[in-house]
């Protein structure tokens, strides 16, 4: 979709994503849907994640910030998994601003004299440090949220909802030492005063009952986010995230008009600045582009020769680790379901093992029999096959959106963060998935995998997932809330 011609080619925008998986994919699809309507494009990446860059050769690249020297615990990132990116997300966003300050201003006298002036900054909502760099240097900064409206509504509201004693008992991440400690004292030790210690004189909830103030959501969700209250540290992270989108110069979201009409109103009435709802970014520009990891395509022959709906495709995203008796649930109840998979496991998957090394006796004779297990999958193809039946997904927001603009029916077992919440917006709000909301447990996964398979059982959800892929497919339309947002989007920056 070009709305605009070569007309803007000669002003430049500036991206900077969060090097996650889940975050860099959509920045990565925005920058091409901006560039294919007309505007040059300078990507900002961090070190460890410039596998993909060879894939863009009409966007310039620049790495910045974690090779710089000063900053000790930015030179052994990358490696480690999620808590480690995370370590360096909230570093970076600690010790970023000068060297950011610094790069930016060089991009900035440089590109006047080239005449190709850069009209913007469009980072990551997590990247809360660049808005005060854009204010110095008096560039716009437009936040990209890659997570749904409902989930920012909610985020936006922990101290709220901790005064209403939502988060009494829950565990944090803090706590499960996906952030080491003494990143958690640098979080903790910075504007301490401006978070009000939690201390809620509320009594426990019962997990399952409904958020009063936010119906969609059952308490249990809120407390799988796994923040433990306003003085968390990741609820610190998020506050700081809310704070500096509301002083932006405006939010583009990977969602789009008709799936989130509710939470759309409520955005326009507490964040008055301009929105964009032009996704699913992914129908412009598939995500594989952008892989951190190489796609595995040797199924493909096995799944072409299945019949249509009738393997169960697994993912549980690119961040998420599961412990090792979860993991054997997994397999006895994929094993019990009798139905045919294939099945996304990442090397270190599994806490404390290497890759399959934990499946149960047997369970590889099974593969091949009836399944296929890879490393890496290109996702956005396997759901769009006709043999994929469903999907068993962590509810991650791309992956959830990827589902959806297939009208492929969900099994959500969400792991943290805002997972709990799609789960649940898929599961009770669209109705077109299934949410296994009691934990991994054999019995239960078997039988729900079957009933989500078998069509007679499952008709309805099939049918509103149906119904929903063509409401995806309208909103891109000439005409179509997406497009139409696009196009704002597009004449937006051109504005700036
Ligand atoms: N993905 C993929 N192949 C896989 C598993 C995931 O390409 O085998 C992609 C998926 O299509 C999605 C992204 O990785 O675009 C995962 O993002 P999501 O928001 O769903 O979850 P996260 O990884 O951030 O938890």
């Amino acid at each position: 979709m070009d709305n605009s011609g070569c007309r803007r080619r000669r002003q430049r925008v500036v991206l900077f994503p969060i090097p996650f998986q889940g975050h860099i994919n959509p920045m990565l699809q925005l920058a091409n849907i901006l560039h294919s309507n007309g505007f040059s494009i300078t990507i900002l990446h961090t070190n460890f994640n410039s596998s993909y860059t060879s894939n863009y050769p009409h966007f310039t690249f620049r790495p910045i910030l974690d090779n710089d020297p000063k900053v000790n615990n930015l030179s052994k990132l990358g490696s480690r998994g999620a808590g480690d990116i995370l370590s360096g997300v909230v570093l970076l966003n600690q010790y970023g601003e000068e060297s950011l300050r610094q790069e930016l201003d060089q991009m900035l006298m440089a590109s006047k004299q080239e005449q190709e002036p850069i009209v913007c900054l469009i980072t990551d909502a997590l990247w809360y440090f660049t808005q005060s760099v854009a204010d110095t240097l008096k560039l716009p900064r437009i936040v990209l949220r890659t997570s749904s409206l409902l989930c920012f509504l909610v985020f936006a509201s922990v101290p709220f909802l901790d005064d209403q004693g939502y988060f009494k008992q829950v565990n944090s991440l803090f706590d499960e030492e996906i952030i080491d400690s003494d990143l958690k004292n640098i979080i903790l030790a910075s504007d301490e005063n401006n978070f009000k210690k939690a201390g809620s004189s509320k009594s426990v909830k019962d997990l399952e009952e409904r958020v009063l103030e936010i119906p969609v959501l059952k308490v249990k969700d809120i407390s799988k986010m796994k923040i433990k209250g306003q003085t968390d540290p990741s609820a610190k992270i998020l506050a700081n995230m809310v704070t500096q989108t509301k002083a932006s110069s405006g939010i583009i979201w990977n969602s789009f008009k008709e799936l989130e009409e509710p939470e759309l109103e409520k955005i326009h009435k507490e964040f008055p600045i301009p929105s964009f709802l032009i996704g699913p970014f992914h129908k412009y520009f598939p995500a594989s582009f952008s892989s951190l990891l190489k796609p595995d395509r040797s199924f493909m022959t096995w799944l072409d020769e299945q019949a249509p709906n009738s393997v169960l495709y697994i993912s549980f995203g690119s961040a998420s680790q599961m412990e090792k008796q979860d993991f054997m649930e997994v397999a006895h109840g994929l094993a019990n379901s009798k139905q045919k998979f294939l099945w996304v496991m990442r090397e270190g998957f599994v806490k404390g093992s290497e890759w399959i090394e934990e499946l149960p006796d047997g369970f590889l004779d099974l593969v091949g029999e009836r399944g296929r297990i890879v490393k890496w999958a290109p996702q956005q193809e396997v759901l769009a096959h006709r043999a994929t039946g469903a999907f068993w997904t962590h509810s991650g927001w791309n992956s959830t959106l990827e589902s959806i603009c297939e009208g492929v029916p969900m099994i959500c077992s969400p792991f943290w963060g805002d997972q709990p919440l799609n789960a649940r917006f898929v599961s009770d709000v669209l109705k077109v998935g299934v949410y296994l909301e009691n934990g991994w447990e054999r019995g239960e996964i078997a039988d729900t995998v079957r009933s989500v398979m078998v069509e007679e059982e499952r008709e309805d959800i099939r049918e509103r997932a149906m119904c929903l892929k063509e409401k995806v497919n309208v909103s891109l339309m000439k005409g179509g809330s997406s497009y139409e947002s696009l196009g704002s989007l597009v004449g937006y920056i051109s504005s700036l």
